[in-house]
């Protein structure tokens, strides 16, 4: 057996335009798999768009319509579900005491772990019809860990990861394997920025990861190499949860 996916398989790929998602979509191109790239920003999206072995939609993964018709792309366009990536994620820092917290958590809510629910539900029909697939979550080592001020975003990645153990369970007799990665500090949009040369020194290997390094692990667990793991959680963070952060 391949250790990697086949080349006429056809993967869904959520968060796809940018940072680990984007990378998610350069590595399964190279090996000949043909994606189905979902983004809330269209702009991004279209230049994905222009790739041979692409198709985009833009759309909200908190939405039960994008998440359907995004399976239903893959379906109509390539014959098949074999895999998805539910990548998409939101977050930030939040005042407890803002007025506007309530809001901006359920925000968080919905596209971390709405958005994630959503996908399974949708995806499971298509990946049955092939005879089984792989699911995998993009979760953070903050669903792990608490960070100062990201509460929303810590309890929504925690509450994913049990979300995905539970949907292995759920699936595993229809051969469907769901796992998540949880990656740690990675050189994106969201994760990359000014500070990051002075926090880098509190990650044992001393620096952000790079997107590829994510999408690795993510291609891993797709792939029939991971043909035993479900249920699990990949923790790709440069040893950051493995640390007490008491480095020199
Ligand atoms: P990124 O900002 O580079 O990419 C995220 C992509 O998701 C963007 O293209 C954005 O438009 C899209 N997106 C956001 N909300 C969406 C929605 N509602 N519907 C559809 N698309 C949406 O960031 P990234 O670091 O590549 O993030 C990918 C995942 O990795 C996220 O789930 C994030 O929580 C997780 N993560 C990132 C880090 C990090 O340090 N970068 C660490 C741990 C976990």
């Amino acid at each position: 057996m391949s250790q990697d996916l086949t080349a006429d398989a056809a993967v869904l790929v959520t968060g796809a335009a940018s940072g680990i998602g984007r990378a998610t979509v350069e590595l399964l191109l190279a090996q000949g798999v043909r994606v189905v790239a979902v983004d809330l920003d269209g702009g991004a999206l279209a230049e994905l768009g222009g790739l041979a072995g692409v198709v985009t939609l833009a759309g909200d993964v908190a939405e039960e319509g994008t998440n359907r018709a995004a399976v239903e792309l893959a379906v109509e366009t390539y014959g098949r579900l074999d895999g998805v990536v539910l990548n998409a994620g939101t977050g930030g820092t939040l005042p407890w005491e803002d007025p506007r917290a309530v809001a901006a958590a359920e925000r968080i809510f919905a596209v971390n772990l709405r958005g994630p629910m959503l996908g399974i539900r949708a995806a499971v029909p298509a990946l049955r019809q092939a005879g089984g697939g792989a699911i995998v979550v993009t979760a953070s080592v903050a669903g792990l860990r608490a960070d100062p001020g990201t509460w929303a975003y810590n309890a929504s990645k925690s509450a994913v990861l049990n979300l995905v153990r539970a949907a292995a369970l759920d699936y595993a007799a229809a051969g469907i394997r769901v796992n998540a990665v949880a990656p740690g500090l990675t050189r994106t949009r969201m994760g990359g920025g000014p500070g990051e040369r002075r926090t880098a020194r509190r990650v044992p290997l001393r620096r952000y990861a790079e997107p590829r390094e994510q999408a690795e692990a993510i291609r891993f667990l797709l792939s029939p190499a991971a043909s035993y793991v479900t249920g699990a959680t990949l923790v790709v963070d440069g040893g950051l949860d493995a640390s007490l952060g008491l480095l020199p």
